[in-house]
C-alpha cells in the first residue's frame, strides 16, 4: 500500500489463540463470542501483525511477532499456529533481516518482539544485524524486572540479546521524518503507538491500546492491561483523532481485518476494513 511517498505493509507471523476471557476484561462471553467465536478450550483466533515501512532509505519494521524460540509446551498453551513467519514475509518482498534498518517494538510482551532475535548456532542473536532498535527505556526496565502478575508476558531472551542495537527512548519522539512514536499508557506503562505519516496522509500502529477492531467499543479492555483505566482515557485521546486525521488504523492482533479506517457513527466508533492491494 502507498502512504504519500512511503509503502507500507502488514507482515504476518502466523497466529495465537488466547482466552477469550483475558482478550475481553469485563465484557461477558455472551457479547464478544459474537465478534471472535471461542474453540474449545476458550480461545480466539489472533493475529500477529507487523508492519513494513519503506521509506525511500529505511526499511521500518514496527514490532517482530512472536519468532521461533519457543517450547512445545508454549506453542500448545498460546495456540501457536505458522502458515507464515514473518521472515518469509520479508524474503517475499526481497528483504533480507541485514537489510532492516529500523525496528520499532511498541512495547516487550513476547508476541510483539519475537523476532527480536533469533538462535545461531546455539546462541541467541539479534535477527537484524544493522538494524537500530527502539523501545521506550521505561518498558525495557519493566520487562527485565516484571511484578508476579505480568511476569508471563515477557522472555528476556527475545528482547535482551539485541541490548547493543537499542536506542531507549524517554517518552514522545521522532524516529525519523515521517515515523514518530507517542506513549499511550495502560497495556502497560510505557507502551508506544507508532505515527506514520507522508504527504498529508497518516497510518497508526495502536499496538494492544487497541488490539482488535472488536475492542473499538471504549470498555472493551484486555483483562491483561496493567492500567485498564488509563486505557480507557487514552482510547478517548486516541479514537477520535484517528477519526479526524482519516488514519490507516494498523491493529496488531486482528487476524481478519489487521487495517481500518474509522468513522464516528453518534458517537459510536466503528471500522471500515480497508483491503490491502500489495
Ligand atoms: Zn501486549
Amino acid at each position: 500500500m502507498k502512504l504519500g511517498k512511503f509503502e507500507i505493509a502488514i507482515l504476518s507471523d502466523g497466529t495465537l489463540a488466547l482466552d477469550g476471557g483475558q482478550m475481553f476484561g469485563v465484557v461477558p462471553k455472551a457479547l464478544w463470542e459474537r465478534k471472535l467465536p471461542a474453540d474449545a478450550r476458550n480461545r480466539v483466533r489472533l493475529g500477529l501483525n507487523c508492519l513494513l515501512v519503506r521509506t525511500g532509505t529505511d526499511n521500518v519494521l514496527i514490532e517482530t511477532g512472536i519468532g521461533d524460540k519457543f517450547e512445545p509446551k508454549f506453542t500448545d498453551i498460546y495456540g501457536i499456529e505458522k502458515s507464515t513467519t514473518l521472515l518469509a514475509e520479508l524474503k517475499k518482498r526481497g528483504l533480507e533481516p541485514a537489510d532492516i534498518t529500523t525496528v520499532i517494538n511498541t512495547h516487550l510482551h513476547f508476541d510483539h518482539c519475537g523476532w527480536n532475535t533469533r538462535i545461531d548456532n546455539g546462541r541467541v542473536v539479534a535477527t537484524f544485524p544493522r538494524a537500530q532498535y527502539f523501545i521506550q527505556e521505561g518498558e525495557w526496565d519493566h520487562a527485565l524486572h516484571p511484578t508476579e502478575r505480568d511476569a508471563a508476558s515477557y522472555r528476556i531472551d527475545f528482547f535482551r540479546p539485541a541490548e547493543l542495537q537499542t536506542e531507549f527512548l524517554q517518552g514522545d519522539q521522532e524516529i525519523m521524518p515521517g515515523i514518530r512514536v507517542e506513549v499511550m499508557p495502560g497495556h502497560t506503562r510505557n507502551m508506544q503507538c507508532v505515527w506514520i505519516e507522508s504527504e498529508g496522509e497518516c497510518a497508526c500502529f495502536v499496538s494492544d491500546l487497541v488490539p482488535t477492531s472488536a475492542h473499538l467499543a471504549y470498555p472493551w479492555i484486555m483483562a491483561y492491561d496493567l492500567y485498564p483505566l488509563e486505557t480507557l482515557a487514552n482510547k478517548h485521546r486516541l479514537l477520535p483523532r484517528l477519526v479526524e486525521r482519516n488514519a490507516l488504523v494498523v491493529f496488531p492482533h486482528d487476524a481478519q481485518t489487521p487495517c481500518v479506517r474509522l468513522h464516528d457513527e453518534d458517537g459510536k466508533i466503528v471500522a471500515e476494513p480497508v483491503v490491502a492491494t500489495s
